[in-house]
């Protein structure tokens, strides 16, 4: 059933959300279930799962619609093709009715197990509790570094801070999701609109496990998209710096150019200087292309915010109630 893409939840629900963005996930979906279910059992709260299919081209949507439990509420949100997993949270956060909500990637890498440590925060009043890996195993050393040199950089410039090594891995009470819903913009950088409402936060320490089924879906010019989203959406410093580079270059300029006039009118003109003419020839355009890309990387996502267009487009909702209802149980 087509939907638009700001639909208000549906009635109430009392326990908590687990959000999934799907994509390409069809291996790795039969140990994904097992998993929850076996997490939705061992804890007190109804659970309501959130499977967001962002546009799979593999079997992932045929799969999840054949789920069938006895105990869980399920929705799915099938897009009508892939968004990227940033669109995929924004919908799941939208259309997660729970008091609490949690953030899970489908590969098992953010283990279900976890849950009920997530929830006992919760429990005590924190409305975040964010998951900080303490290695990432299996990931090549450039992915290791270049999220280190990331994170320190994005921090450096936002005035929020952004948990370090803290993925979407998290857990946010319904007050969070809801002022996070309300946050317009396009450009969806989770990990800083997630950490953008504050309110009470703690955060847990865990071993990331490897990707065991399928191929992580990210390529080095996507991580690079991604980064660069980051820095833009949260923080206008580049922007700064561009000008700091500009005024610092032309008093580089003024001083060289007293400097060149004083020897001309001293020692006369001579024809010699090439070499400084051409370094400082494409030094100086070096650096206006420099800031006016720094003013092109702003433009372009200030041209995409204007657009006004949806985050996503939903071509199949699903909601399916539970055939037991809690109180049986
Ligand atoms: N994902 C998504 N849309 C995409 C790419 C990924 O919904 O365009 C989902 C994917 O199915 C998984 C999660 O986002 O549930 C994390 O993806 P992945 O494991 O590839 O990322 P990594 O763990 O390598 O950061
Ligand atoms: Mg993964």
């Amino acid at each position: 059933m087509p939907e638009s893409h700001n639909q208000t939840k549906p009635d109430h629900f009392n326990g908590i959300s687990l959000l999934i963005p799907i994509f390409n996930e069809q291996h790795g979906i039969p140990d994904l279930w097992q998993s929850l279910e076996k997490t939705a059992a061992s804890i007190d709260e109804a659970v309501e799962i959130v499977f967001v299919d962002d546009g799979s081209t593999d079997n992932s949507l045929e799969q999840l619609k054949a789920l069938k439990s006895p105990h869980l509420e399920q929705q799915i949100i099938a897009f009508s093709r892939n968004f990227g997993k940033e669109a995929a949270m924004t919908a799941g956060l939208r259309h997660c009715r729970g008091q609490a909500i949690i953030i899970l990637d489908a590969d098992l890498q953010d283990p279900p197990e976890l849950i009920p440590a997530m929830l006992e925060q919760w429990h005590k009043g924190f409305d975040v509790v964010n998951m900080r890996r303490k290695q990432r195993h299996g990931e090549t050393w450039f992915k290791k570094l270049s999220a280190k040199a990331f994170y320190r950089f994005i921090n450096h410039l936002s005035e929020d801070s952004i948990p370090e090594n803290v993925g979407d891995f998290r857990l946010l009470s319904a007050r969070v999701v809801d002022s996070i819903n309300r946050l317009p913009e396009r450009n969806r950088f989770m990990k800083g609109i997630l950490a953008w409402p504050g309110f009470k936060q703690t955060t847990l320490e865990f071993d990331r496990p490897q990707r065991e089924l399928g191929d992580s879906k990210w390529n080095i010019s996507q991580l690079v998209a991604l980064a660069v989203d980051g820095i833009t959406s949260f923080s206008t410093k580049p922007l700064r710096l561009a000008t700091w580079l500009g005024l610092s270059t032309a008093m580089f300029a003024i001083i060289y150019a007293t400097w060149v006039v004083v020897k001309t009118l001293v020692y006369g003109e001579s024809v010699a200087g090439y070499p400084t003419l051409m370094i400082t020839l494409l030094f100086s355009s070096a650096i206006q292309l420099i800031a006016l890309g720094v003013i092109g990387e702003y433009l372009a996502r200030v041209f995409i915010e204007v657009k006004q267009r949806p985050i996503y487009q939903v071509a199949e909702h699903h909601h399916e109630q539970p055939l037991v209802s809690i109180t049986e149980r």
